[in-house]
């Protein structure tokens, strides 16, 4: 290290390699491997977008403000085309392992997405006439339904974005675009997760006691409450159908709202 103190960095995975030394830790690095070099950071890196990009699209949103991330940070920040491979390739293969959870989990679906996850299942299942899904039947419906392991984006926590590409979603005011942070109850193009179902149920139970306690102080916030009330109240049918007689229900829910609505 003294040898080369003080002196210009003519590569980075030189200094890396003598660091390791330094800090005792080249028993950390696999038998086979010759030294560390900065490459091996680029995987790293690529899975670190790929994952944002496709479970925590809110996040670079907030960073790159309310554009497309993906273009975003494909076009224009990531200029290092081998990463920008890396990010697609992990990214597809993010969106296809999504979409096979789906697959796995669809009888427990919401949404109209989630519908059409079980009607995708049900019309492989009549074509080729069988009783069950192989591992082979599921990966080829993920495909099929992602377009090859595009589009889908996770926008919360147990809800999935299935917006095709070059299409408008209701939450955005541009074509080929969505907005997690504003996302509809009711798109179409929503799949909702068996999780999504609990949390609902447990964040009206929440609204409807701030609701009534704003009421009670009369306070400025009871609008706020309201909203949040038609916001999460009329995505599964199971739910509202579970709060649908509670008194505030009745007195702030939605008038225009029906039941129908809802995807069973
Ligand atoms: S409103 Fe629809 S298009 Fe927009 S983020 Fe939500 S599910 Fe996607």
């Amino acid at each position: 290290v003294t040898k080369f103190s003080g002196k210009p960095l003519t590569t980075l995975s030189f200094a890396l390699n003598r660091l390791i030394e330094v800090l005792d830790l080249t028993h950390f690095l696999h038998e086979d491997t010759q030294g560390i070099s900065v490459h091996r950071f680029r995987k790293t890196l690529a899975r670190i977008v790929a994952l944002t990009l496709t479970n925590a699209q809110t996040i670079l949103m907030d960073c790159f403000g309310h554009e497309d991330p993906n273009v975003t940070l494909c076009s224009y920040i990531m200029s290092d085309k081998l990463i920008v491979a890396d990010v697609q390739r992990i990214q597809r293969e993010l969106v296809i392992l999504l979409a096979k959870d789906a697959i796995n989990e669809s009888e427990s679906l919401g949404g109209l997405g989630g519908e059409r996850v079980r009607d995708a299942k049900n019309k492989y299942l009549r074509l080729h006439q069988k009783s069950s899904l192989d591992p082979g039947d599921i990966t080829e419906i993920a495909e099929m339904l992602t377009l090859d392991g595009r589009d889908w984006v996770v926008v919360m926590p147990g809800v999935i974005c299935t917006l095709p590409r070059f299409s408008k979603g209701p939450c955005a005011n541009r074509q080929g675009a969505r907005n997690p942070g504003n996302c509809q109850t009711g798109c179409a193009h929503q799949i909702l997760t068996a999780y999504n179902m609990s949390e609902t149920d447990d964040m009206v139970s929440y609204v409807l006691t701030e609701l009534k306690n704003a009421l009670d102080q009369q306070s400025v916030t009871l609008s706020m409450w309201i909203s949040h009330l038609r916001y999460w109240l009329y995505r599964w049918r199971s739910v509202y159908d579970k709060w649908a007689n509670h008194p505030l229900v009745l007195a702030y829910g939605d008038p225009d709202f029906r039941r129908e609505d809802i995807p069973a």
